[in-house]
């Protein structure tokens, strides 16, 4: 499998030891409704984990929930977003959490994303993070100010290195707003807040929060220790909260602990950013509301190189949920036929996938190997069964029909002409049968028959 790493700017080939991949993504901040642009960032982290299985790696997965800290601005400045959101909905910051957790989860599942092995949230490790600056302050890496304890990027001599910050050149023109840090680019490992503060916990500097930084450096240590093998995150992270987790990291343990750092690029709306002013920012719950399936917004995100950024348009989107019902319904044609693919075939289509997504992750290829083995073989249940292990990685429902769904919106007085029209074909009263279907066309349904009975569909 080789894989882009961000900080060696180059593909690489993925060594790991025992076989098993330990991966480390960025959670999300849940003081409000995820976004449809968040979960680019999440299908791509569940792509990149069934990848590797498909390839046969097993995986360690670690993803942290924030549910405190994260400031309004990357850098430390402004207040917590929980804080201002328990305000917003007269709430207070744990509510906030737990609903806007929920609604994650619940888009994830929509989704087909798998979760990561494990998932916690940030409350629930204030000890490992205050352990973790411990040990930085014992390097000494760390100092105090009035608001905080900070971290000192000049001592790591590192810093900068992911996103190509020089620290030097910075140095010359400092925007040292509070006269304090040391170099504008120190970001704080603890922040001491105002006794009104809802969310504060004990600590050996002071009654305070962790800064948002030291939550992924903690908890992939909990989990993973200190060999990560891939890191992910939207690409937004890496000049400054992936920066600083190296720095975290690296500090410590005195030696690199992320070996690859992969980044997914933005979805975009209308080619620019999605945002709440310009009424362009969409859920997922949105895209449902307009009659899209959450499948086909995957669909969508499976036609786009992860490091491309992707252009979201309603019309896309269309086409994407015009290609996948054609695709399912390719799929469908090949199930229960009698011919017999052969075996070489079959692996060679294999083959094929498996090249295109262990080539960092080539998904619209491995798509498209889907696609023309659909169309190029003959109907086959071997390739309708081939398209189901491809579907292990591209998690589309190519198993379930559009008509299988639509089964369960069928009134019981339709199932019950059903059954009574299966009854008199199978005594052969075929005139009988005609008149049934006759019926059910009136009534505004379809009905086909099939080998294990019939299908209904609504006209
Ligand atoms: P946040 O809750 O802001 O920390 O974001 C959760 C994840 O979504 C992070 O990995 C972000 O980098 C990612 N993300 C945020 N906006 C977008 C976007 N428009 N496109 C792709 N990923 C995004
Ligand atoms: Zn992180």
């Amino acid at each position: 499998m080789k894989i882009y790493n961000s900080l060696s700017r180059k593909k690489e080939n993925l060594v790991v030891e025992n076989n098993t991949v330990k991966m480390y993504t960025c959670g999300p901040t849940v003081y409000y409704f995820p976004h449809i642009g968040n979960m680019r960032a999440y299908i791509f982290m569940d792509l990149l984990r069934k990848s590797l299985k498909y390839c046969g790696f097993n995986i360690n997965g670690v993803m942290n929930i924030t549910d405190v800290g994260h400031l309004v601005s990357d850098s430390d400045e402004g207040e917590d977003k929980m804080e201002i959101a328990a305000r917003r909905e007269n709430k207070n910051p744990y509510q906030i959490a737990d609903f806007y957790t929920n609604c994650f989860f619940n888009d994830l599942s929509r989704l087909n994303i798998e979760l990561p092995e494990h998932v916690e949230k940030v409350t629930n490790i204030i000890d490992d993070m205050i352990n973790f600056i411990k040990e930085l302050e014992k390097k000494g890496y760390t100092y105090i100010i009035d608001d905080g304890v900070y971290f000192d990027v000049e001592k790591f001599k590192k810093y900068g290195e992911l996103s190509g910050k020089d620290l030097s050149k910075m140095g010359v023109n400092r925007i040292d707003e509070n006269k304090q840090k040391h170099h504008p680019f120190d970001f704080a490992l603890w922040k001491f807040v105002p006794e009104n503060h809802i969310m504060k916990w004990p600590s050996p500097w002071g009654t305070g929060c962790p800064g948002w930084h030291i939550e992924c450096s903690a908890l992939g240590e909990k989990y993973l220790g200190n060999s990560i093998d891939i890191h992910t995150g939207g690409i937004d992270h890496k000049p400054i909260h992936h920066e600083n987790e190296i720095a975290q990291n690296d500090a410590k343990e005195g030696k690199q602990v992320v070996k690859n750092w992969m980044h997914v690029e933005f979805l975009q709306v209308d080619g620019g950013k999605m945002s709440k002013s310009l009424g362009n920012l969409y859920t997922l719950n949105q895209l449902i509301e307009k009659g899209y399936t959450p499948i086909d917004f995957r669909y969508m995100n499976l036609l786009t190189h992860y490091r491309k950024s992707l252009n979201f348009t309603f019309s896309s989107l269309d086409s994407a949920k015009s290609a996948l019902k054609s695709l399912k319904n390719l799929v469908n044609e090949h199930k229960n036929q009698n011919y017999i693919t052969k075996q070489e075939i079959l692996d060679n289509y294999n083959k094929e996938f498996i090249d295109a997504i262990s080539d960092d992750l080539n998904i619209p290829l491995a798509v498209g190997v889907l696609w023309k083995m659909l169309r190029n073989e003959q109907k086959s249940n071997d390739i309708y069964n081939q398209a189901l292990k491809f579907d292990k990685v591209l998690s589309l429902d190519l198993d379930k029909n559009d008509e299988t769904k639509t089964q369960e919106e069928i009134p019981q007085e339709i199932l019950d002409l059903a059954n009574q029209r299966k009854i008199a074909r199978e005594n052969k009263d075929y005139k009988l049968s005609d008149e049934i279907r006759n019926k059910i066309n009136e009534m505004g349904f379809n009905i086909k028959d099939t080998k294990e009975g019939y299908e209904l569909s609504k006209i």
